[in-house]
């Protein structure tokens, strides 16, 4: 029998190492609650690692979609200091500069994509930095460079997702057929901008965009099945909370596999979150979850992504 194709819909790829070590020490995963044993990377996550991890782990592709936030530009300046700087003034220049950087982030990003045609790149939008026209323009030429979609984190970038800054965002990924894959889960303090009810009204008002919401709702997962049932236009991808089941805050085993054939296993894609967690161990987990069939399991690893996310493969 053939083995069925396997493609990574969610997976971070860092401009080196180093970089990914301190974003993955610096980003805190508390909303499930605390579990002991949970198996992460030891990858830093640069190209090369991607690459790595793909060809042991028999991945035919896999979709980078990087995260870009003022916040994170600004850690990671401090954080790369030589001695002696002054760093007040080094926040101001980073400030000053903040458009130009997310720019040359994404920029990045596609030519990764086009020396790695095993890497579909998603791009990062952030409403707090480029005005929604310079977005338009920005989301237009990286189109043009091969970006498939765009890669939204509203708590960590601090918008909710019907900001009226991201309506001419939305509309331009209908028009050049671009997949918006946010962030999905629950924030600390009152404004809950990612939890899987806070799309509801970008689903509404845009039926022709494909909307991926990670980790199927996170913590607040309970909320997913019934926006699913509303909505056909959203999928969902199963990384990070694959490997928080049993948490006090996640799903079971079967109360995840339960979620999934409640949304349409053909509506969920594998993804990894790497170099959070590991292609191989994703793989395993998916094909270990109970109540779905071998044929439904090995469309989420691969096929379902192909589709969805209207890759060129
Ligand atoms: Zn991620």
């Amino acid at each position: 029998m053939a083995s069925p194709i396997v493609v990574d819909a969610h997976m971070h790829v860092y401009r080196t190492k180093a970089e990914g070590e301190r974003h993955k020490a610096g980003y805190e995963i508390w909303e499930y609650g605390a579990k002991p044993g949970v198996p992460f990377s030891r990858y830093g996550g640069d190209v090369d690692d991607a690459m790595a991890a793909m060809r042991q782990a028999g991945y035919a592709h896999a979709v980078s979609v990087n995260l870009f936030a003022a916040d994170l530009a600004r850690e990671e300046v401090l954080a790369t200091l030589p001695p002696g700087t002054d760093r007040a003034r080094a926040l101001t220049e980073v400030d000053d500069t903040m458009g130009d950087r997310l720019r040359a982030f994404n920029r990045w990003a596609c030519a990764v994509g086009g020396t790695h045609p095993e890497i579909t790149p998603f791009v990062a939008v952030d409403p707090g930095v480029l005005s929604a026209e310079a977005n338009v323009a920005h989301l237009r030429e990286l189109a043009a460079l091969g970006a498939r979609g765009v890669k939204l984190h509203p708590v960590v970038q601090r918008f909710s997702p019907d900001d009226p800054r991201m309506l001419p965002i939305y509309h331009t990924c209908v028009e050049l057929g671009l997949v918006v894959l946010s962030h999905s889960g629950t924030a600390r303090g009152a404004t809950q901008h990612a939890e899987p009810r806070a799309f509801a009204e970008v689903l509404r008002r845009f039926p022709d965009l494909t909307v991926v919401l990670a980790h199927l709702g996170g913590g607040s997962w309970r909320q997913t099945a019934e926006l699913a049932r509303t909505f056909p236009n959203v999928t969902f991808d199963c990384c990070e909370i694959v490997e928080w089941t049993g948490a006090p805050n996640a799903p079971s085993d079967e109360a995840l596999a339960r979620l999934i054939r409640d949304v349409g296993p053909h509506r969920v894609m594998l993804g990894t979150d790497f170099p959070w967690y590991d292609l191989d161990h994703t793989v395993e987990r998916v094909m270990a979850l109970p109540l779905l069939s071998r044929e439904e399991k090995e469309g989420m690893l691969g096929a379902n992504a192909v589709r969805i996310l209207r890759l060129p493969l």
